[in-house]
């Protein structure tokens, strides 16, 4: 903006001075006075006339007492045989000195120069303004190279995070702690010799906080802090990706002591040498580029890196390395106490219900990331705010939670009585079996409304949370899942593809039971098959076999007669609880929904 006005206030001036000019040249009109001819001639014969300047048809006149007059005549006349026409006498004419101005040289001033002169002109002073212009354009294609790092001052309260806006993730806060402290007395550690780490390495799912905590750690120990994700490192021009890593690192340089944060460092992080095409290319020497940088500075001069992924195992063995991203700190999901306390973080600003214990609404969601919970608690209260209610109750929450795990209710997804029905038994038959058998988690709500990609669901939750699972307990798993496809059978004498779903879960599940547990007797303690990734798909998973075309053919066997075993157990079960499971359906069907208390109720009437 100000260099167009610029370009403006030069572009006027010299407009101002070239209409200057012309002025200048055709000035000399002050001053003088229009006359006739006649009224010439009848000053010639009164002898006031003094001189006549012809300039081509126009006679410029002086008088004797030195006022100025101008008159036309006919161009190619002589002026000297119109006056005589007049009746001017020889002697009167012989008074007056008369000139012929040359006017050859203004002529071609103005008739053939300027014409072509002028819009030269213009064109000169247009291309210069707009060169201006493109100039500035031509300079940002040349700032593709420098990173696009957002940098967060320690002294910017507005986006400051410290570790107390984390919840849980204990053991990852105690290790980053330690930078934090180096960080602000590096002389402490200097001193003893210790060599702090350059490179820090949070490893852990999407939505645990990595990105969070590493605010965090910038925000406790008040230092500026680079953050730029490895997403954009990629662009279209290769060498780009490189020469913004050198730009990020330089930049932060000139900051000590300051931390550097690459996020999603498995965007550019990925092993080498097993791509295709230009864009790996381009990755890899952006990878090139970062460890080159991680290696250009002596450790303790104030500059950490830390960098986050979600895929340690895809990562290029060479960042790893020490003096490298040698510290590694892993976010776990939060348990059952982390995310009450994560709840707490959430709901402040957030007007609850006295009826909301978030221990309860903790107790609800094993298995959710703390973006998981901030997203259950934002769901809520615009639910809330949708009844026109002015806090959030428990309805609110128990309903966010289930829009968290399966996506919204869909209301517009009507069923036919039909389909009603069947989905009804199915749930039905899913919960009944999960409630007998001993390894299945309690049964929270069973409902038959349409959710995101199911047409209902059985909501099974455990009441904590456990890290080991025994072979019974995946038995009755199994069982309960086929639970649905079970019912279908019994009741309507045939299945419908509403348990795709389940089938193949189930078989991946007896897969997984056989290949990877060791679960099976008829295999023993081994596994079967080496799974790997491929690098230029991806995320695609290959399995290299590392067995015989023999023992492929038992694996699918064992498979089935384990599917077979659970099936004729949910089989059996709900041959045995037929009226209950009737009962519960036609409740379904009449109230769509049914929780806890209600369902046991059922289950424990005679
Ligand atoms: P990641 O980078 O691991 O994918 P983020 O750090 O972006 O996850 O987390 C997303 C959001 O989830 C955060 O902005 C924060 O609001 C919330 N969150 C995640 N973990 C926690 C936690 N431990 N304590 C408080 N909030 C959390
Ligand atoms: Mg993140
Ligand atoms: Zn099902």
């Amino acid at each position: 903006m100000k260099s167009f006005l610029k370009n403006f206030l030069i572009f006027l001036i010299v407009f101002l001075i070239i209409s200057g000019l012309f002025s200048l040249l055709n000035s000399g009109e002050g001053g003088t006075q229009q006359i006739s001819l006649n009224n010439l001639v009848e000053k010639i014969k009164a002898k006031e006339i003094q001189e006549i300047l012809i300039e081509k048809d126009r006679l410029n006149i002086i008088s004797f007492d030195q006022k100025r007059y101008f008159t036309f005549k006919e161009e190619n006349e002589s002026l000297i045989s119109v006056l005589t026409d007049y009746g001017v006498s020889a002697e009167d004419l012989s008074l007056i000195s008369i000139s012929v101005e040359n006017t050859k040289g203004r002529e071609t001033f103005f008739n053939v120069i300027l014409p072509v002169l002028f819009p030269l002109f213009l064109l000169i002073i247009i291309i210069f303004f707009f060169s201006k212009q493109v100039r500035g354009a031509g300079m940002q294609a040349f700032k593709f190279g420098e990173s696009q790092a957002r940098k967060i001052n320690p002294q910017d309260k507005r986006v400051k995070t410290t570790f107390q806006d984390v919840a849980g993730i204990r053991e990852a806060k105690d290790d980053l702690s330690e930078i934090v402290d180096f960080l602000k007395n590096p002389k402490k550690y200097i001193k003893l010799g210790a060599k702090i780490p350059k490179g820090v390495l949070l490893i852990g799912l999407p939505g645990c906080g990595k990105t969070l905590l590493a605010r965090a750690v910038a925000g406790e120990a008040g230092v500026p802090f680079f953050h730029i994700s490895g997403s954009e490192f990629i662009e279209l021009f290769v060498g780009v990706g490189a020469s913004r890593v050198r730009d990020l690192f330089s930049k932060a340089k000139k900051n000590l002591p300051a931390i550097v944060f690459i996020d999603e460092l498995d965007a550019v992080g990925r092993q080498r040498g097993a791509g295709l095409g230009g864009s790996h290319d381009e990755r890899e020497q952006t990878l090139n580029q970062i460890l080159v940088e991680l290696d250009g500075f002596e450790p303790n001069i104030g500059l950490i890196v830390l960098a986050a992924t979600n895929r340690p195992d895809i990562l290029d063995p060479a960042l790893l390395r020490p003096g490298r991203f040698d510290r590694k700190v892993i976010l776990d999901l939060p348990d059952l106490k982390d995310r009450e306390a994560i709840l707490k973080i959430h709901a402040k600003g957030k007007p609850l219900s006295k009826e909301i214990n978030l221990q309860k609404v903790a107790e609800r969601t094993p298995g959710f990331t703390g973006a998981d919970l901030e997203s259950l608690l934002n769901e809520a209260s615009i639910l809330a705010a949708k009844r026109n209610k002015n806090n959030i109750g428990q309805f609110e929450i128990f309903e966010s939670i289930e829009r968290v795990l399966l996506g919204p209710e869909r209301k517009s997804h009507v069923l036919s009585e039909k389909e009603k029905e069947i989905v009804a038994y199915h749930e039905a038959g899913h919960a009944i079996i999960s409630y007998l058998l001993p390894g299945c988690d309690p049964v929270q709500k069973i409902s038959i409304i349409s959710r995101g990609q199911a047409a209902g669901y059985t909501l099974i939750m455990p009441e904590k949370e456990k890290s080991l699972k025994t072979k019974s307990e995946f038995l009755d798993n199994l069982s309960a899942l086929l639970g649905g496809y079970v019912a279908e059978e019994k009741f309507f004498g045939e299945v419908t593809t509403g348990a795709a779903n389940d089938l193949r879960r189930v078989t991946q599940l007896t897969r997984k039971l056989i290949t990877e547990y060791g679960m099976s007797e008829t295999f023993g303690p081994r596994t079967f098959g080496e799974k790997e990734e491929l690098v230029f798909l991806g995320r695609e998973i290959s399995e290299r076999r590392d067995y015989s075309e023999e023992f492929a053919k038992m694996i699918d066997k064992e498979v089935s007669s384990f599917i077979k075993l659970c099936h004729k157990r949910a089989s059996d079960l709900l041959e045995k609880n037929k009226n209950k499971l009737k009962t519960l359906a036609i409740f379904l069907l009449k109230n769509e929904t049914i929780e806890r208390e209600q369902f046991v109720k059922i289950m424990k009437k005679k």
